[in-house]
């Protein structure tokens, strides 16, 4: 069995391809040099996925990823780092 994995898509600017090691900092460079506005900079943003171990299904959080594997696999903890 293996644990729910997050994964990072590609860190890359849409405009420039300069790479990012986070989110963040992809966000404040699109902000800085592009001069984008917040919300379009948030709507290039890749988005950070949690993937159910169990069914492949995709979250957008920890939180609704646990309530998933504990509702729909009847699980109560997540097999997390053993
Ligand atoms: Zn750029
Ligand atoms: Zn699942």
């Amino acid at each position: 069995m293996t644990a729910p994995r997050r994964t990072n898509p590609a860190l890359d600017c849409p405009r420039c391809g300069r790479n990012f090691t986070s989110g963040r900092g992809l966000f404040q460079h699109l902000r800085r040099t592009h001069g984008l506005s917040s919300a379009e900079a948030q709507a290039l943003r890749p988005k950070t996925v949690w993937r159910c171990a169990f069914c492949r299904q995709e979250f957008r959080g920890n939180g609704p990823l646990t309530r998933h594997v504990q509702t729909a696999h009847q699980l109560t903890t997540l097999p997390l780092g053993h």
